[in-house]
């Protein structure tokens, strides 16, 4: 698999794509990350991407050329499966759509900054776009970024036990049980007893039932399917 990420702000990428599971990912060739910078497809020697909005009003506005001229020459060197624009009003990114995109080869995502982009570029070039939440942030750089993670731990061979990212949250619409570790006794809170015990079925049925009362509790609406994207 290949992600590449056009940004204006390489910098803010590094540290989340070089380190723990994704960088261990990059390491063993699972997936080939390139992030480029959109500055390097400026057209004037200022290295302009982002100029005054037409009609007025405050804030700046990432301009075509730039962009264009690097999603065309990506293009040209591979098929992109998705071309996504990181955008708060895009479609609600879930577990479901991180799977989704685990499955293809190559990925194109375009971070936004400043008022957003050139709806042009949105309405020709843009296969998809895609939110994190119903915030605003300042750039879409930590959201490709956190799409990635989720893309990425995804793919065989990405965590060391293949059946850890299944038993995550959100896989099988429930959430994940609690979990514990050594010591069996701190300062009187003690683990609960079926996990010492060493029963492999009545362990994993225990699970089976604190994710259901979690998942009750919690998010009753992924037990009844209400999946805002529709899904
Ligand atoms: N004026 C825009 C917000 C611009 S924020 C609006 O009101 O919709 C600047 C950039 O940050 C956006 O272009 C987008 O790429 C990114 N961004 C901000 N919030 C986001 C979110 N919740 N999900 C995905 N991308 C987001």
């Amino acid at each position: 698999m290949r992600i590449d990420i056009l940004t204006v702000l390489p910098e803010l990428l590094e540290s989340p794509l070089n380190y723990s599971i994704v960088k261990r990912a990059r390491d063993r060739k699972l997936v080939e990350i390139n992030v480029f910078n959109i500055h390097d497809f400026a057209t004037d020697r200022y290295r302009s991407v982002d100029d005054y909005a037409f009609g007025g009003g405050a804030g700046m506005v990432m301009m075509i050329e730039p962009v264009y001229k690097a999603i065309e020459k990506l293009k040209g060197e591979r098929d992109y499966d998705e071309i996504i624009y990181m955008s708060p009003d895009g479609e609600r990114f879930n577990q479901k759509l991180a799977n989704q995109l685990s499955l293809k080869n190559n990925i194109l995502f375009l971070a936004g900054h400043y008022k957003g982009i050139d709806q042009r570029i949105r309405d020709h070039l843009i296969t998809r776009e895609i939110s994190i939440g119903d915030y605003v942030l300042s750039g879409g750089e930590i959201p490709a970024a956190v799409i990635t993670d989720a893309i990425v731990r995804l793919l065989p061979g990405a965590i060391s036990d293949e059946q850890s990212a299944l038993s995550d949250s959100f896989q099988d619409d429930l959430l994940a049980p609690p979990v514990y570790t050594r010591p069996a006794e701190f300062k009187g809170w003690k683990v609960p007893d079926i996990l010492l015990s060493g029963h492999a079925g009545k362990i994993e049925k225990w699970r089976h039932e604190r994710s259901e009362e979690r998942t009750r509790k919690l998010r009753p609406g992924l037990i009844n399917d209400d999946d805002e994207n529709g899904n």
